[in-house]
C-alpha cells in the first residue's frame, strides 16, 4: 500500500541558472536553436532525475518563456500580430519579448503580469471574439515523450481550460472570452486522447482559480467543461495558492479523478473535506510548501496525515503544495551558509526528498519515520531559540501603541510648517531615487563584495558616485535631489544585508519572467536595526548641497513582498518589526538634517491575498506599518512614499490612510488616466504624478510634459502637485536621464510663469 508521491512542477532556470544563458546567448544570436534545444533537454533530465524517488516525474512544466504562454502556442493560439507562418520557437520569444527593441506597434510583446499572489510573471493571453484554436505546438508531447524514453512514470502537467481563460484578457470591446470555451473544449479532448494514446495514465489539470473568490459564471462553466473532456485518462485537478473549501461542494460536482490542495498557504477543514470526497477520488495534500525556502516539519505532518491516511489508505497522495518553480533550485550550491542556518532551508532538490520521505514514513517505514523525526529536529528547536525569537524585538512589537502609528499633526498643519521650513516653489521637481547604475559602479560593487576593492576605497567610490549625482542635479536645476542609490544593488536586498535577521543567499535564484531570476534574501530571525543604514550617505549627499536632500528608505511591506518570509510568525508581525527599524532610520535622518524622507512602497497592492474577503485585514496592518516607519517624522519633517506597478483604483483608500505628505506614482503610461481615482476620492494629500515612463529611451518633450501636468492639473489642485519621473532612473543611461530632466524641469519652470500670469 504504497503511497503516492509528486511534485507540481520543477524549477526550470537550472541550479546555476543554465537556461537564462542559453536564452540570452539564443537571442544574441550566439548560439542555434539546436544548442539552445540541447541546454532544455538537459535540464529536464536532470529535474526528473530528481524526481525519480517520487510516485511521478512532472512533464509539461518546462518552459522556454513562461509555462501560460506554452499554454497558448499548445492551443493554436497566437496572437493577430505575431501570425505569420508556421509557429516556431521564435513566434514564442516574439509573444513573450516583442519584435524588436523599440516594440513598434504591429509587433509589440503580449502584456505580463503577476502569476496570482507570486513574484512569477506570465505573458497574458489575448483573446478576440474570433478566435480559434487548434493544436499546433507538440513540445508537451516531446517531452512527455521524452521522459517515458528514459523509463519515468510520467504524469504531464496541463493548464486546465478555464484557469487558461481566465488569466488571460479581451482585447476587443463587447465580447466575454468565456464564450469561447466551447471553442477551448475539443482541442483538450484532443491533448488528452494523445496523452493517452502515449501511455500516460494521470494528468494533472492546474485550475489555481478555483482559489480565487470566482463569480458563479465561472465557477458554473467548471461541471460542463470537464464533463465534456472525458478520453480515459484520469485526471488530477490541482488548485494552489489558497482554501478552496468554500467551493468543495462544487468541485466534487466535476468529472475528474481527484483534487490537490494546498494545505501550506491555508487551513483546510481536512476531516470534512475527506468526508466529502468522492469514493472513488484520490486527495493529493500540498503539505510541503512550494513556495518558500523552509525545511517542513516532517513529524508535523505526519502526526497530521496520519488519521487521514488511515480512511484514504491508497487514495491519500503527498505532494508539494504548488509548483516548486517558485523556490530556489538546489541548496548544496551555497557555501556560505552556518550549518545551523542551512539545516532550517529545503530549496526544491530538498523538496523532493522531503515529498518521497514523508511517503515512506506514512506507509508505515520505521526507518523513514526515524528519520522524519531527525530531519524536523532543527526546526523544533529554532522555535525555542533566543537568537531567532528575541524577547527585546518582541516586546517592542507588543508595545506598538497607537500614537506610534499617527504623525503629531494631521496634513493640514504639517503642510504648513513644510511650506515655511522647506520654501519649495509650485510645481516642485524631484526624481523618484535611483540614478543610472554604471558598468562603473557595478564593477565596483562587485570588485568590492570579491574582497578585491577595501571597503574605504569602495565608499570613496560610493561618495565620488554621490558627488556626481548631486552636482548634475544641481545643474539641472531641480529642486528636491537625491543621493541617487549607487551604494544599493537592489532596494530590498540592500536593507535585508544591512538588518539583522536575514540572510541573503549566492544562487537562491527564482525566475521572475523569461529569463529574468529574482534572489530574494530570507527572514529568518526576528529583525533589528544593529546600527544606521543610509544616514552617513544622506548626511554626506546634504553636506554637498544648499538644496534639500530627500532620504531614501525601502518601506516595511515591500520589503516583506520582495523576500522570503518565516513560516513561524505571521506575516504582519515580520511587517511591524521592519517598520520599527524604520521608524528608527527616519529618526536619525532627521537628527542628521534630513528633511525630506521616502519611504518607497511599490508592492503594497501585490501584497493583497487572493481572497477579496481578506483584503480589508491586509491594508489595514499594511497601512499600519508604514504609519509607524514614519510616524518619529517631526510634522515639519516632509514623508514621501513612492507606487508603481499598481491599478490604484481599488486600494485608493488605503493609499489615502498611509498620510504620506507626498506621494510619487506611475501615471505616465496610462496617460494620466490613473488620477482618475484620486480626483474622485477627492485624495487630500501633495501627489506627483509621473509625466514620463522611465522604462522607454524615448526623451519626453517639454510641451509634451506641460500637457500632462496641466491634465494632472485639471484633477489635483495645483499647490498639492509635484513633476516627477514615473520611477527609478537605474536602467537609463547619463544621457538619456539628463535629457529628459532638462525638459521637465524646462516644462515646470513654464508652468509656473504661466500660473503666476494667470494668477
Ligand atoms: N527609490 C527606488 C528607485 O528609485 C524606487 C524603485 C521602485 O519604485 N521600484 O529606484
Ligand atoms: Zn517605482
Amino acid at each position: 500500500m504504497t503511497t503516492t508521491t509528486h511534485v507540481l512542477g520543477y524549477p526550470r532556470i537550472g541550479k546555476q541558472r543554465e537556461l537564462k544563458f542559453a536564452l540570452e546567448k539564443y537571442w544574441r544570436s550566439e548560439i542555434d536553436q539546436d544548442a539552445l534545444q540541447a541546454v532544455g533537454s538537459a535540464l529536464r533530465e536532470n529535474s526528473w532525475q530528481t524526481q525519480s524517488e517520487l510516485s511521478f516525474v512532472a512533464a509539461g512544466d518546462f518552459a522556454w518563456y513562461d509555462h501560460v504562454l506554452t499554454t497558448s502556442l499548445l492551443l493554436g493560439h497566437v496572437p493577430k500580430r505575431h501570425r505569420q507562418g508556421e509557429i516556431d520557437l521564435d513566434t514564442l520569444f516574439r509573444i513573450g519579448r516583442g519584435k524588436s527593441q523599440c516594440s513598434c506597434a504591429g509587433f509589440a510583446a503580449s502584456d505580463m503580469t503577476k502569476w496570482f499572489n507570486t513574484n512569477y510573471h506570465y505573458i497574458v493571453p489575448e483573446f478576440s471574439a474570433d478566435d480559434e484554436f487548434s493544436l499546433a505546438w507538440p513540445q508537451l508531447f516531446e517531452e512527455v515523450k521524452q521522459a517515458l524514453d528514459l523509463g519515468h512514470k510520467v504524469k504531464p502537467v496541463l493548464l486546465g481550460p478555464l484557469s487558461y481563460l481566465y488569466l488571460g484578457k479581451e482585447v476587443e470591446p463587447s465580447f466575454e472570452r468565456l464564450s469561447l470555451l466551447p471553442r477551448l473544449l475539443p482541442v483538450y479532448q484532443q491533448i488528452l486522447t494523445k496523452l493517452h494514446q502515449l501511455g500516460v495514465t494521470w494528468v494533472q489539470t492546474d485550475e489555481p482559480i478555483l482559489a480565487l473568490d470566482l463569480d458563479a459564471r465561472w465557477l458554473d462553466a467548471f461541471k460542463p467543461a470537464y464533463q465534456a473532456i472525458d478520453c480515459g485518462l484520469k485526471i488530477l485537478l490541482t488548485t494552489y495558492f489558497d482554501a478552496i473549501d468554500s467551493v468543495f461542494e462544487r468541485i466534487v460536482e466535476l468529472n475528474v479523478d481527484g483534487i490537490h490542495i494546498d494545505l501550506s498557504a491555508a487551513e483546510h477543514p481536512l476531516p470534512a473535506l475527506v468526508k466529502a470526497l468522492p469514493e472513488h477520488w484520490v486527495l493529493s495534500a500540498g503539505v510541503v510548501n512550494g513556495r518558500n525556502v523552509w525545511r517542513a516539519n516532517l513529524n508535523e505532518k505526519l502526526a497530521q496525515l496520519g488519521d487521514i491516511k488511515a480512511l484514504l489508505g491508497e487514495r491519500l497522495w503527498i505532494a508539494s503544495s504548488c509548483s516548486l518553480l517558485h523556490s530556489p533550485v538546489d541548496l548544496e550550491l551555497e557555501r556560505d551558509l552556518t550549518p545551523e542556518t542551512r539545516s532550517w532551508f529545503a530549496f526544491a532538490k530538498q523538496k523532493v526528498a522531503e515529498v518521497a520521505l514523508l511517503g515512506r514514513a506514512l506507509d508505515g517505514d520505521e526507518a523513514a519515520i526515524h528519520a522524519c523525526h531527525q530531519y524536523s529536529q532543527p526546526i523544533i528547536e529554532r522555535g525555542s531559540a533566543e537568537h531567532v525569537n528575541k524577547p527585546n524585538v518582541q516586546q517592542r512589537v507588543n508595545r506598538i501603541s497607537a500614537a506610534m502609528a499617527e504623525r503629531s499633526a494631521p496634513y493640514s498643519e504639517r503642510a504648513a510648517h513644510q511650506a515655511e521650513v522647506l520654501k519649495l516653489p509650485l510645481l516642485p521637481t524631484t526624481t523618484i531615487g535611483s540614478f543610472p547604475q554604471t558598468g562603473e559602479i557595478r564593477l565596483q560593487r562587485s570588485a568590492y563584495r570579491s574582497g578585491k576593492l577595501s571597503q574605504a576605497d569602495y565608499q570613496q567610490a560610493i561618495k565620488g558616485h554621490i558627488q556626481d549625482a548631486v552636482a548634475r542635479q544641481e545643474a539641472l536645476d531641480l529642486d528636491v535631489l537625491v543621493h541617487g542609490e549607487a551604494e544599493r544593488n537592489d532596494m530590498v536586498e540592500y536593507f535585508a544585508e544591512h538588518l539583522a535577521g536575514f540572510q541573503t543567499t549566492q544562487f537562491g535564484w527564482v525566475q521572475s519572467y523569461g529569463s529574468r531570476c529574482v534572489k530574494p534574501a530570507i527572514v529568518v530571525a526576528d529583525i533589528e536595526r544593529e546600527q544606521p543604514i543610509t544616514v552617513e550617505w544622506s548626511r554626506y549627499a546634504q553636506s554637498l548641497t544648499a538644496k534639500k536632500m530627500k532620504g531614501m528608505l525601502t518601506g516595511p511591506v515591500t520589503i516583506l513582498c520582495w523576500t522570503f518570509p518565516r513560516e513561524d510568525i505571521s506575516r504582519q508581525t515580520i511587517t511591524e518589526q521592519l517598520a520599527l527599524a524604520l521608524r528608527d532610520e527616519v529618526a536619525d535622518l532627521q537628527q542628521a538634517g534630513i528633511e525630506i524622507i521616502q519611504i518607497d512602497e511599490p508592492a503594497i497592492r501585490e501584497g493583497l491575498p487572493l481572497k477579496v474577503s481578506q483584503h480589508q485585514a491586509y491594508l489595514d496592518w499594511a497601512v499600519r506599518a508604514f504609519k509607524i516607519a514614519a510616524g518619529s517624522a517631526a510634522p515639519q519633517t516632509q514623508i514621501h512614499t513612492h507606487m508603481c506597478y499598481s491599478e490604484f483604483n481599488e486600494i485608493i483608500e488605503s493609499v489615502a490612510a498611509l498620510d504620506a505628505d507626498v506621494i510619487t506614482i506611475e501615471t505616465s503610461r496610462s496617460n494620466m488616466e490613473l488620477l482618475q481615482a484620486f480626483e474622485e476620492f477627492n485624495y487630500p494629500n501633495a501627489i506627483g504624478p509621473g509625466v514620463y515612463d522611465i522604462h522607454s529611451p524615448n526623451i519626453p518633450q517639454v510641451e509634451w510634459i506641460e500637457g500632462l501636468v496641466e491634465k494632472a492639473a485639471r484633477k489635483i489642485p495645483l499647490q498639492r502637485l509635484w513633476v516627477n519621473p514615473d520611477c527609478g532612473l537605474k536602467t537609463r543611461t547619463w544621457p538619456e536621464t539628463e535629457a529628459a530632466l532638462t525638459n521637465l524641469v524646462l516644462a515646470a519652470k513654464s508652468l509656473r510663469r504661466k500660473y503666476a500670469q494667470s494668477a
